[in-house]
């Protein structure tokens, strides 16, 4: 049955004159819309994503591909149930993904090949390269690509200084690059190439684009995709499906996302229901105990509570 809503995923790389004014018109025209989201805006283009009805979402495209620069923006579509965010927030920022580089990465000036799901899936089979995911480690955790690289890194301006650090896990080899929907491996693959690595591409359209494929249906796609918004985790390989999380207390496969109870903590961590019961939704003692933690008071339990009838060494079990 066809679904109602639909979830866009996008992002365009064009010179914006004047950041502000066109945060203005962008935000005035999503909520005519009633479209709900997350859109950051810099003088180097828009990153976005929203949900909104078939018809909402189809004025949306129409409207920004009207605008000037954005003419062949690439939108990776999903169909859903209900809206995926709760607000609409347009934003402008210096940079759409942030790498704290010294020097910029112009992706309109150097980036990686661009390379089709199908071009993608066989590189990924090639022994001459390696495969480096340019996400976080939490979105890593809870799905990759099979034989991905996993950079230990929370944050994406963290990645280029892992790569220095761990250069000679891949330094003889062709390096391939994916991410999301593609916005962040258009700096990464730029920087790598700047850097003199030897990059074969970076995935066009993201995993997402992968998933969509049919070429490729997910194929050496292991785990679900993390996104940012109220789904969290979205299936990828029509073929198969490898659960690659680990519970984080527990160590049984798990794809299930909590965030701690201690909102000054706020760590993403992958949690059964049982597992989250038994922590009280808190990745550490401390966590459990701290005055603001949210699974202490949506459950109506007190910290005082907490400190008698929760052992202090209740720690995980990994
Ligand atoms: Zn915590």
């Amino acid at each position: 049955m066809q679904k109602n809503y639909r979830v866009l995923l996008y992002y365009k790389y064009t010179a914006i004159e004047n950041p502000e004014k066109f945060k203005d018109e962008h935000l005035a025209y999503c909520k005519s819309q009633n479209l709900l989201g997350r859109i950051l805006v810099s003088s180097e283009g828009i990153n976005g994503t929203l949900s909104g009805t078939f018809e909402q979402t189809e004025n949306y495209m129409n409207y920004l591909k009207s605008l000037q620069g954005f003419q062949d923006t690439f939108f990776k579509i999903d169909e859903v149930d209900a809206h995926a965010f709760s607000k609409m927030h347009v934003r402008v920022k210096k940079e759409l993904v942030n790498l704290s580089l010294e020097e910029d990465v112009n992706p309109l000036e150097i980036t990686g090949k661009y390379l089709e799901p199908i071009e993608f899936y066989q590189k990924l089979q090639d022994p001459n390269t390696v495969v480096i995911d340019a996400r976080n480690d939490y979105e890593f955790d809870l799905g990759h690509f099979r034989g991905a690289i996993k950079p230990e890194i929370k944050n994406f301006r963290d990645l280029p200084n892992w790569i220095r650090e761990n250069e000679d896990q891949f330094k003889d080899k062709e390096i391939l690059t994916y991410c999301t929907g593609g916005v962040r491996c258009e700096k990464f693959s730029g920087w790598l190439i700047k850097e003199g690595f030897n990059v074969a591409g970076q995935l066009h359209g993201g995993i997402h684009n992968y998933g969509t494929s049919k070429d490729t249906e997910g194929k050496l796609w292991d785990g679900k995709m993390y996104v940012f918004d109220e789904r969290i985790a979205v299936d990828i390989n029509k073929h198969e499906h490898v659960v690659v999380g680990r519970d984080y207390f527990t160590n049984e496969p798990c794809e299930r996302y909590i965030n701690c109870g201690n909102p000054e903590c706020n760590k993403q961590i992958l949690a059964s229901e049982a597992s989250e019961k038994k922590y009280l939704g808190s990745c550490s003692h401390a966590c459990r105990i701290h005055p603001n933690n949210r699974y202490v008071k949506k459950h109506n339990l007190t910290v005082d509570f907490v400190l008698q009838h929760i052992d202090s060494n209740l720690e995980p079990q990994i």
